[in-house]
């Protein structure tokens, strides 16, 4: 095992880890954008907390992603606004 070699590539990933990391930040910023994406916590219609794993229910959604709540039934999108003409 050489472990020169992993610590290279171990500090190679990393330092392209953290420039992928900064220049999507620093184009989130140009775009007027929150510097990190908002992670949508609960149903705006019902406020019934959405769940941490995705479970597509559609083709949409696996395409997309989003959520379909489980409290009212509402579809909603991937920064978590409610799709016009959903749920019940
Ligand atoms: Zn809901």
């Amino acid at each position: 095992m050489d472990y020169g070699k992993i610590l290279q590539a171990a500090i190679i990933g990393g330092v392209a880890a953290l420039i992928a990391g900064s220049l999507q930040r620093w184009w989130r910023r140009r775009r007027g954008l929150p510097a990190e994406p908002v992670v949508p916590t609960q149903c705006p219609r019902c406020a019934t907390p959405l769940p941490k794993i995705r479970r597509p229910t559609s083709l949409r959604q696996t395409l997309w992603g989003g959520w379909t709540c489980a409290g009212c039934g509402a579809e909603l999108n991937n920064r978590g606004e409610e799709i016009p003409g959903s749920g019940k």
